[in-house]
C-alpha cells in the first residue's frame, strides 16, 4: 500500500488517481486527499466532485476505481 508523501497516511486508489491527474501523470509519489486539498487550496469535497467528474468524462484513471471510493 502506498503512503502519502507528505503525511504518510495510507492512500486509497482514488487519491493516487487524483495525484496523477492533478499533479503529474507520471507521479511516483502521491498525496492523500487532505494534502492535495491543501496544495490546491480547495476542499476535500471539491476533490471528490472532481474525481466523479473525471470518471463521468471517461478518464481511465477513475473509471476502474472501486465504486465505494467515489
Ligand atoms: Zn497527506
Amino acid at each position: 500500500m502506498s503512503r502519502c508523501s507528505e503525511c504518510s497516511r495510507e492512500l486509497k486508489s482514488v487519491e493516487i488517481a487524483l495525484t496523477k491527474k492533478l499533479v503529474n501523470r507520471g507521479a511516483t509519489e502521491f498525496l492523500c486527499k487532505t494534502c492535495l486539498a491543501g496544495r490546491f487550496r480547495v476542499s476535500e469535497g471539491t476533490l471528490d466532485e472532481k474525481a466523479r467528474e473525471f470518471r463521468d468524462m471517461g478518464c481511465l484513471l477513475f473509471t476502474e476505481l472501486p465504486e465505494g471510493e467515489l
